[in-house]
C-alpha cells in the first residue's frame, strides 16, 4: 500500500507535471475545465473496487447497498437539476450515452439526421468512421452565416423521413431552439435527441434554454461546462423510456458502472444547483462575449480575423481566420507559445484539411471556474487578439509574461498540493 510516489515514481511524476501544466498555463479548450477536488476524491475512492452490473435495487452483485445509495444520490440530484422525469448516471462517456441513446430508440440501418461534423457536429451525431456513421444512414444539415439552418433541417426531414434527429454541437455559437427541432421531428414521426453535452452547465444555471421540456432524450457529458467528473448522463422528461434507456445502457452497451465516477457524478450535481455555480456559468458567458467583442475591433477585422456568427451566446467563441495569414494550426502554436491552451477547430466550408484548418475554438469556463471575471477576461482577450493580430511583430515574450500575471493572480487548487500528488 506505498503511495504513488513511491509504488510509481514515472506516473507520479507524469501526474505532477500535468497539475504544474495546469496551473502555469491558461486553460482555453471550449470542452475543458477544473474539476472540483472534492469530485476528484469521490473519483479516487474504494468504489472503484466495487462490481454493481445492474441499478439500485436490481443489481447482479451483493454488498451493493453502499453504492446504491450513491447512484440513487446521483439519479435524484440530475434530475432535479434538469428537471427531468428520468436519468441515467452510468454511460462512461458522452460518446457512450450517445450510443445507448440511439440503441434504446432507434435500429441498426435506420436514417438520422445530425449536424454535419465540419459544421461543428459531432463525431456520434453521423461521421463516417464513428458507430454513428457505420451503423445508421447518416443525413447531415448545416449552418449558415453561423446560425443552424432550420429550414434545411425541415427539408431534408421531409425529404429523407429519419427516425432520430439529433440536435447539439461540439462547435458553436448559438441558443439551440429545441422546440423547432421538436416540430420538426413530430412532423417525421421522428424521435428528437439533444446532445448538451457542451452547455449542460449553462442549462443547469438557467442561462441557455432547457431542451429537456423538448427532446424525447437529452444526452451530455458531465465534464465540461458542468466542470464534474470524466462521464456521460442521459435524461428524459418521458418516464415511459425508462426500460428502454436503461437496458440500452446496461446490458445494450456497457457492463460493470463507474460507481466511483458515478459518486463524482453525484458531487458535481449538487454544486450544480448553488448560486456559486449559476454566478460561475454567468462570468462563463460573460468571458467568451468580452473575447468576441475584442476579437471584432479595428485591429483584428483588418487583420482577417472574424467571428463564426459574429459574436456567441455561450461559453465558446469561434474564431474564422480564413482571412488571417495565419491557419488554424499556426494560431493555435501561436497561443501555446505565450502559455494559452485553445484548440485549432474547422469553420464551416474551411478550405483546408481537418489537421490544419482555419479556426479557432476558444472557450471560457476553465477560466472562469479560476475565477475570472470581467478585469481579466478583457485582460486575456487582448492577449489573445495582439497574438493574433500581428504574426511578424507581436511582442511574444511580453504577452507571455502577461499571462503569468494572470496565472499569479488566479491560483488553480491553491493551498491543495498534498490531497494533488505533490
Ligand atoms: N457530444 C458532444 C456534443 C461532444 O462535444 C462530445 C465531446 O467532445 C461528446 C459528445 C463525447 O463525449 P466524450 O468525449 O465523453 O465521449
Amino acid at each position: 500500500n506505498a503511495p504513488l510516489s513511491v509504488l510509481d515514481p514515472v506516473v507520479a511524476a507524469a501526474i505532477d507535471r500535468e497539475l504544474q501544466r495546469q496551473r502555469r498555463g491558461l486553460e482555453m479548450i471550449a470542452s475543458e475545465n477544473h474539476a472540483p477536488l472534492a469530485v476528484m476524491q469521490a473519483q479516487g475512492s474504494v468504489l472503484t473496487n466495487k462490481y454493481a452490473e445492474g441499478y439500485p435495487g436490481r443489481r447482479y452483485y451483493g454488498g451493493c447497498e453502499f453504492v446504491d445509495v450513491v447512484e440513487t444520490l446521483a439519479i435524484e440530484r440530475a434530475k432535479k437539476v434538469f428537471g427531468a422525469a428520468y436519468a441515467n448516471v452510468q454511460p462512461h462517456s458522452g460518446a457512450q450515452a450517445n450510443a445507448a441513446a440511439m440503441h434504446a430508440l432507434i435500429q441498426p440501418g435506420d436514417t438520422i439526421l445530425g449536424l454535419d461534423l465540419a459544421h461543428g457536429g459531432h463525431l456520434t451525431h453521423g461521421m463516417r468512421l464513428n458507430y454513428s456513421g457505420r451503423l445508421y444512414n447518416v443525413v447531415s444539415y448545416h449552418v449558415r452565416d453561423g446560425v443552424i439552418d432550420m429550414a434545411e433541417v425541415a427539408e431534408l426531414a421531409r425529404l429523407h423521413r429519419p427516425r432520430l434527429i439529433i440536435a447539439g454541437w461540439s462547435a458553436h455559437t448559438r441558443v439551440i431552439d429545441a422546440a423547432a427541432f421538436r416540430a420538426i421531428a413530430d412532423d417525421v414521426d421522428a424521435y428528437l435527441l439533444v446532445d448538451m453535452s457542451h452547455f449542460a452547465g449553462l442549462v443547469a444555471a438557467g442561462i441557455h434554454p432547457s431542451p429537456v421540456p423538448h427532446a424525447h432524450v437529452v444526452t451530455t457529458t458531465t465534464h465540461k461546462t458542468l466542470a464534474g467528473p470524466r462521464g456521460g448522463l442521459i435524461l428524459s422528461s418521458d418516464a415511459a423510456l425508462t426500460k428502454k434507456l436503461d437496458s440500452a445502457v446496461f446490458p445494450g452497451q456497457q457492463g460493470g458502472p463507474l460507481e466511483h465516477v458515478i459518486a463524482a457524478k453525484a458531487v458535481s450535481f449538487a454544486l450544480a444547483a448553488t448560486d456559486g455555480f449559476r454566478e460561475r456559468q454567468r462570468r462563463t458567458v460573460a468571458g467568451a462575449r468580452i473575447l468576441a467583442e475584442r476579437l471584432s475591433e479595428r485591429d483584428c477585422v483588418a487583420a482577417g480575423i472574424a467571428l463564426v456568427g459574429g459574436g456567441t451566446d455561450v461559453h465558446l467563441v469561434l474564431v474564422d481566420l480564413r482571412e488571417s495569414v495565419l491557419n488554424g494550426r499556426e494560431a493555435e502554436d501561436r497561443l501555446e507559445s505565450i502559455g494559452i491552451t485553445v484548440n485549432r477547430n474547422a469553420v464551416p466550408d474551411d478550405p483546408r484539411p481537418p489537421l490544419v484548418t482555419s479556426g479557432l475554438r476558444i472557450g471560457t469556463p476553465a477560466l472562469a471556474t479560476r475565477g475570472f471575471g470581467v478585469e481579466a477576461f478583457t485582460e486575456v482577450a487582448d492577449i489573445i487578439a495582439r497574438a493574433l493580430v500581428a504574426p511578424g511583430d507581436a511582442d511574444l515574450s511580453g504577452l507571455a509574461a502577461r499571462v503569468q500575471h494572470l496565472v499569479d493572480q488566479h491560483p488553480l487548487y491553491p493551498g491543495q498540493a498534498p490531497l494533488l500528488g505533490e
